[in-house]
């Protein structure tokens, strides 16, 4: 069977405007809601070909591209739909209109409805997560620390119990829907189910509010958590307390306290990944001579060996003095780079003690040098 044109289903010419089609449709949707139409397979079929149709004319992209190429343009599921509401089965009007309005988005979802969203489940609510940015120093991150956090939440209200209720009130039948925690309204012919705006799907309220959280059953309240930090995290990593987070309503759940680690940059230490990065400065005449330097880790110190003849940039591994691996199995190295100093001022003694070890070098002794005039022979000749 071939698919009626959507502006002919609608009963409107392609030069429609938004507002004449809106019009038209809600004239069609009227005709052949299944409300008004229980048990007719025909006006059912017509429905759903209305809401299709403007469906697709409603979105200027949509009508765009059915301008152009017609059906062909959805074909391969390109209407998407809602469950529920499939070949066979047609159950529940609500599940239509979904399909229809993609979930409320829609102008003409608001108008029917009046703003109202989607279904509660009527009752208990999951309290929501929670977020909390904890800077930390790198010699915490790499030794493992416990922080306490102090921060302000919905707690349970204590003067009920989270219930919501004034003690010694109970919880009622809710006059609105009479307890069946949705209510029926009319508009028109069409008349819609919708969750009960006073108990909002619980079918009771509360007689007398508490005093204290004013019937939320909660209270915002300042909250302390002690958190325990493993060795070995970075930025990033990411902690969860649960329970922690809002407390929930109704007898829901509390949502989770997520702390996210912020390392604070060291003034000595550069840290990738697990290993750690330091620049040292050494004494020229050590860089010559050799011996042996102390330098600083996380740990306390260590003890670096300088052989004879050290280059500046000379890059040395410390196995083992890195930050743990969170994960566990070791330590990331320490990364020492020596940076070879040349005094700046010198006193008359000194400069005479240089002047005769330059003497007595000559052009000897220095395999850079050596190297580097071996290569520019070639260009000075
Ligand atoms: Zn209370
Ligand atoms: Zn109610």
């Amino acid at each position: 069977m071939s698919k009626r044109d959507y502006y002919e289903i609608l009963g409107v010419n392609k030069e429609a405007s938004a507002d004449e089609l809106k019009k038209a449709y809600r004239k069609m949707a009227v005709k052949y809601h299944p409300d008004k139409n229980p048990g007719d397979a025909e006006a059912e079929a017509k429905f759903k070909e209305v809401s299709e149709a403007y469906d697709i004319l409603k979105d200027e992209e949509k009508r765009a591209a059915y301008d152009r190429f017609g059906h062909a343009a959805f074909q391969g599921g390109g209407m998407g739909r809602a469950g529920g509401a499939g070949a066979g089965g047609f159950h529940d009007p609500f599940d239509i209109f979904r399909e229809a309005f993609g979930g409320g988005g829609g102008g003409i979802f608001e108008e029917f409805f009046g703003g109202g969203g989607g279904r509660s489940s009527g009752g208990a609510q999951h309290g929501a997560d929670l977020r909390y940015d904890l800077e930390i120093t790198l010699e915490e991150a790499a030794k493992g620390t416990e922080k306490e956090i102090r921060y302000r939440r919905p707690v349970e209200c204590k003067q009920c119990h989270g219930s919501g209720a004034e003690p010694g009130s109970k919880k009622v039948t809710c006059p609105t829907c009479g307890g069946a925690g949705q209510v029926t309204s009319n508009r028109g012919f069409i008349s819609f189910r919708q969750v009960c705006p006073s108990c909002q799907g619980a079918g009771q309220t509360i007689e007398k509010p508490c005093t204290s959280c004013h019937g939320e059953g909660r209270v915002m309240d300042s909250s302390t958590v002690k958190v325990r930090i493993p060795a070995g995290v970075h930025t990033g990593s990411k902690l969860r307390s649960a329970g922690k987070g809002e407390a929930g309503q109704m007898g829901g759940q509390a949502g989770d306290l997520y702390i996210i680690i912020h390392v604070k940059e060291h003034e000595l230490f550069e840290r990738h990944d697990d290993d750690l990065f330091c620049e040292v400065p050494i004494k020229f005449t050590l860089a010559a001579l050799g011996g042996s330097i102390n330098v600083p880790t996380l740990f306390g110190k260590g003890n670096l060996k300088i052989p004879t003849g050290t280059q500046t940039g000379t890059t040395f591994r410390l196995r083992g003095q890195g930050v743990p691996h969170l994960r566990g199995g070791g330590n990331g190295d320490m990364l020492i780079r020596v940076q070879v100093e040349v005094p700046t001022k010198l006193n008359n003694e000194q400069k005479a003690a240089l002047e005769s070890f330059a003497d007595a070098c000559g052009d000897a002794g220095n395999p850079v040098s050596e190297s580097f005039v071996e290569k520019a022979k070639k260009f000075f000749k």
